[in-house]
Parts: C-alpha cells; sequence; structure tokens
C-alpha cells in the first residue's frame, strides 16, 4: 500500500439486489464508522437502487456509485442510462470496462474511453477496470494486454481526483482464485509505472484496486502489497460484515 493514498474499498453488486434486501446497506451505513480510519467505502448497486441508497447514505461515510454508463448524455438509446442521470440519482462514480461488460456487450477499449469520459463530463469519478483472461495470462501476455487496455482506456487528462483503475484479473473474478501476492506486486508495480510515465502530475498518487475473489480472509494480505491502493469487492461486498472486514485489513 502507497502511504501517502487512502484506500478505497469498492462493492460491486453486479445484478444482485431488490428493494427488500436493502438491510444489508443500512447496516454497511450503521457500522461505516469502524472502519473510516482505514479507507473510503464506496457500494455500487443495480442501477434501480442507487436513488434510494443514495438518500440513505446522505450525510454518511458511504458513497455510492453506478456499474456502467452510456457515452452520451441523452438521447434515442433504449435502455441506457446516461452518466448524468446516474449523477442526478446520487452516484458519484461509475465503474466502467468491467470485464463482464467487456465480454457481455462486447466493450472495447474505446468504448471504455468514452464512458469514462462521460462520467468527468456528468462530475463522477469513473473506475477504470482492466484485466488479462485465463488464455491471455496462459500465454504469457498479461502485461502487454494490460498495457494495451491502459493505453486505450484511460483518456489523456485523467488526474488523482478523476480516475481509479481496478486490476482484476478475469480468472479470479468470483472463482476463488487470487494471485499470489508476488504476482500482484509486479502487476500493480506495472500499472503505477505506466500512470507515472503518462499522467506526469498525478500518476504517482492515482488510486490502483486489485479486484477478484476478495474475501475477509484474504484482503489483509492482498492490501498490504505495494501500490495496491484498494479492493474492488464482488461476492463479498452483498454482506456487509464481509465488505467492512475486508475495509478492516486495509493497513
Ligand atoms: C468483480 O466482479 O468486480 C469482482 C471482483 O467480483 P468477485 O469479488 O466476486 O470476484
Amino acid at each position: 500500500m502507497t502511504d501517502a493514498i487512502r484506500p478505497l474499498i469498492a462493492g460491486n453488486w453486479k445484478m444482485n439486489g431488490l428493494k427488500a434486501q436493502a438491510a444489508e446497506f443500512d447496516a454497511m451505513l450503521d457500522r461505516a464508522a469502524e472502519v473510516t480510519g482505514k479507507a473510503d467505502l464506496l457500494v455500487c448497486p443495480p442501477a434501480t437502487l442507487i436513488a434510494a441508497f443514495a438518500d440513505k447514505a446522505r450525510g454518511k461515510k458511504v458513497a455510492v456509485g453506478a456499474q456502467d454508463c452510456h457515452p452520451k448524455a441523452s438521447g434515442a438509446h433504449t435502455g441506457d442510462i446516461a452518466a448524468e442521470m446516474l449523477v442526478d440519482a446520487g452516484a458519484s462514480a461509475v465503474i466502467v470496462g468491467h470485464s463482464e461488460r467487456r465480454a457481455d456487450h462486447c466493450e472495447d477499449d474505446a468504448l471504455v474511453r468514452q464512458k469514462t469520459e462521460a462520467a468527468w463530463r456528468a462530475g463522477a469519478t469513473a473506475i477504470v477496470c482492466i484485466g488479462e483472461t485465463q488464455a491471455q495470462r496462459d500465454a504469457g501476455q498479461t502485461l502487454e494486454i494490460l498495457g494495451g487496455q491502459l493505453a486505450g482506456s484511460l483518456p489523456e487528462s485523467s488526474t488523482a481526483a478523476n480516475l481509479v483503475v481496478a486490476y482484476e484479473p478475469v480468472w479470479a473474478i468470483g472463482t476463488g482464485l487470487t494471485p499470489t501476492t508476488r504476482d500482484v506486486e509486479q502487476i500493480h508495480g506495472f500499472i503505477r509505472e505506466f500512470l507515472t510515465s503518462r499522467f506526469k502530475a498525478d500518476g504517482a498518487s492515482m488510486r490502483i484496486l486489485y479486484g477478484g475473489s476478495v474475501k475477509p480472509s484474504n484482503a489483509a494480505e492482498l492490501m498490504a502489497v505495494k501500490n495496491v491502493n484498494g479492493a474492488l469487492v464482488g461476492g463479498a461486498s452483498l454482506k456487509a460484515a464481509d465488505f467492512l472486514a475486508i475495509a478492516k485489513g486495509c493497513p
């Protein structure tokens, strides 16, 4: 963990959550003070719950974010949601380029870059996800793939305030598998080098999250790795106890 960078623990609820299940979010709000010395907290529920969660979270220590946005601000795009609408509903951050969207919706780096700019246009922070597949890893292409995703997805005007990078190996998402801490250190070091060389003013202070099967039992070990500035958490973010235990694992 880079000392000067305050960790962020971000929860990605994916396509999970009905109004009736908001109790877990209420518990996060109630107990957030237990971890505010450790990390910032962000929960990204499905879009249907953003407004209700943001209302509950007003004045509390948990921010609310979104999982995706359309690049445009408005228009004839049935079923899509503009970043402006998400911010209007109370989101302060938008996840873009998650591997599930890259795979399920054929999203490429150019589109992820446009979505990043859309999040900024609306006034939200963009959490840009990158990660290699198992096949790419097996072929020894991890750094090449990540370098290409970073170069293609990050706009020139990225700053430490408007951008968070999340490294999420695709093979580690929802599988219970994680890279070794040595691999995480090498890859996060590579991402840091990319950021510092491309964004001279802010690259050293941008947050780089690790994501992929983070849980209470492995959080402390992963969060202690150099250049790991928090986590993007899927499954374990659905339970307040697990989500807060992960935050407690920050050094
Ligand atoms: C994710 O999808 O962003 C993620 C990290 O999922 P999980 O924690 O469930 O592996």
